[in-house]
């Protein structure tokens, strides 16, 4: 099956853009609308298919015998690796950080196997190396980088870029920042928006390094809404989320889009944004459940 005709027969694309109201973008004068990525599919949810899609048509398009890809025991990436490449009749291999664990170390692993993915566990002294094992090397492996990041997930951004033109212009655009892929995809492809990208990791050296080589500029990195791993810090975030739930009906979880929203009403009860100013929130998915 092609591309075109898997995302029109299993994925609700284009997603759609809602708005939601709160009495605290009253008070500013803000408008802020929500880019349903997280809609598109139950488990390729989110920016994980917009990362995939131009590597599964490369390794449709290059008879790619195996795909590999890294990730850790939860990843979004490796998971919606699996589930796609079942679908399309791909062998994938996912290559997983922590050599204590196994295939039944929890669900989303086990789910992974079911689907047929191979899992190799590593150690994670080994896993900063990135090997690829020697049983599984051989000719015509398409390898993705861990997380997903790499020159065609940015290019997927195009895809999602070119839905939000076509809907209407918004000054500000914000989206949660992990490997920073689907960030720097936006900062390329939508010179006219200002995108506000919030940090879930202290790596913006990384990010700025990245923007750098590939030679497309940042526009605005936010650290303040990290957290760090204190037991204290994920309550608020957890509490955040289930209130943005309750509030909108709109499910969101704490580390990647809990944090960014929590950041964007941050920023709007400091008066960041102009009165008058419409803001599109991207909803990356990440719900498993
Ligand atoms: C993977 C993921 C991200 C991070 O995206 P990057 O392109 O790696 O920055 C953000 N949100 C969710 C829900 C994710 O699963």
């Amino acid at each position: 099956m092609d591309i075109l005709q898997f995302e029109k027969q299993f994925l609700n694309l284009p997603s759609p853009v809602e708005e939601i109201h709160d009495a605290l973008f009253e008070e500013k004068q803000i408008r802020v609308f929500i880019k349903r990525d997280d809609l598109i599919h139950p488990i390729i949810s989110g920016n994980k298919w917009r990362k995939l899609r131009e590597y599964i048509q490369f390794a449709q398009l290059n008879e790619v015998k195996q795909i590999i890809s890294f990730g850790g025991a939860y990843s979004n990436h490796l998971y919606a690796l699996a589930f796609v490449t079942k679908l399309l009749g791909m062998r994938s291999i996912g290559i997983v950080r922590g050599d204590e664990l196994n295939t039944n170390s929890n669900s989303y692993l086990k789910q992974m196997k079911a689907w047929d993915m191979h899992l190799h566990f590593i150690s994670r002294s080994e896993y900063q190396i990135k090997p690829i094992p020697e049983a599984i090397h051989q000719a015509n492996s398409l390898i993705i980088a861990e997380g997903g990041f790499g020159l065609k997930a940015i290019e997927g951004i195009q895809e999602l870029s070119k839905e939000i033109e076509s809907y209407k212009s918004f000054e500000y655009m914000i989206c949660p920042i992990g490997t920073g892929a689907t960030y720097l995809g936006l900062c390329q492809s939508l010179q006219e928006v200002k995108i506000i990208g919030i940090l879930t990791l202290n790596n913006q050296a990384e990010i700025e390094g990245n923007s750098q080589e590939l030679g497309i500029p940042i526009q605005a990195i936010s650290d303040q809404y990290v957290f760090g791993k204190y037991a204290k810090q994920a309550n608020v975030l957890d509490t955040f989320c289930e209130q943005f739930h309750q509030k909108h009906q709109i499910k969101i979880e704490p580390i990647y889009t809990g944090r960014m929203f929590y950041g964007l009403y941050d920023l709007i009860s400091k008066d960041y944004f102009k009165p008058g100013s419409q803001i599109l929130a991207l909803h990356t998915g990440g719900i498993k459940d």
